[in-house]
């Protein structure tokens, strides 16, 4: 297991409290202690769950940082420090086995995948929508082109079939326009 996958994990158990109680002499009060980043005498670093903060000199941050900053450590050595010290035994050193590297390298392909799915799906819609958009500009210059310039003069075929295909494909285009825009 990777160093900072077990870090999330250690967070799920030891938490700001765990933490204080174990390496601070100091009896906190409600959920403060004497900050020992700066020094200080007085109750300003206060603290939560998973989260510590001083309001003088402003150092705050998790649990390892908290630990690493205490004990002057890097952030790996910080999460072996905790690891040990409460038990949680943990390996840290040890390499993915083969088979988990090979479902690691399965589980990025599937997503990959799943990705360009998508963005062909989008793809064909975008490309759908566009050639709509094109049929009902020829259909409206068929109309134009077509019309009757007298009353009296027959409608030709074009014109009748130009202005069916337009209110159909304007109908289509309307869906796509608003699948589109988000709005029915
Ligand atoms: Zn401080």
């Amino acid at each position: 297991m990777a160093k900072i996958s077990v870090a999330t994990e250690i967070k799920q158990q030891v938490n700001m409290p765990d933490i204080i109680n174990r390496y601070i002499v100091a009896k906190p009060r409600h959920n403060r202690i004497p900050c020992p980043f700066h020094d200080g005498e007085d109750y300003n670093l206060s603290y939560k769950k998973g989260f510590f903060k001083c309001f003088v000199c402003g150092m705050s941050g998790d649990i390892f940082k908290f630990v690493s900053s205490y004990f002057n450590l890097t952030f790996a050595e910080s999460v072996g420090k905790i690891n040990e010290d409460f038990l949680l035994g943990y390996s840290l050193h040890e390499k993915p086995s083969y088979r988990d590297q090979l479902k690691m390298i399965e589980r990025q392909k599937a997503l990959r995948e799943s990705q360009k799915t998508k963005e062909h799906l989008e793809k064909e819609k975008e490309d759908a929508y566009w050639k709509l958009f094109d049929e009902v500009a020829l259909y409206e210059e068929i109309i134009q082109s077509s019309a009757p310039k007298l009353a009296e003069e027959d409608l030709k075929p074009q014109f009748i079939e130009a202005l069916h295909n337009l209110e159909y494909k304007k109908y289509l285009l309307g869906l796509a326009e608003s699948e589109r825009w988000g709005y029915a």
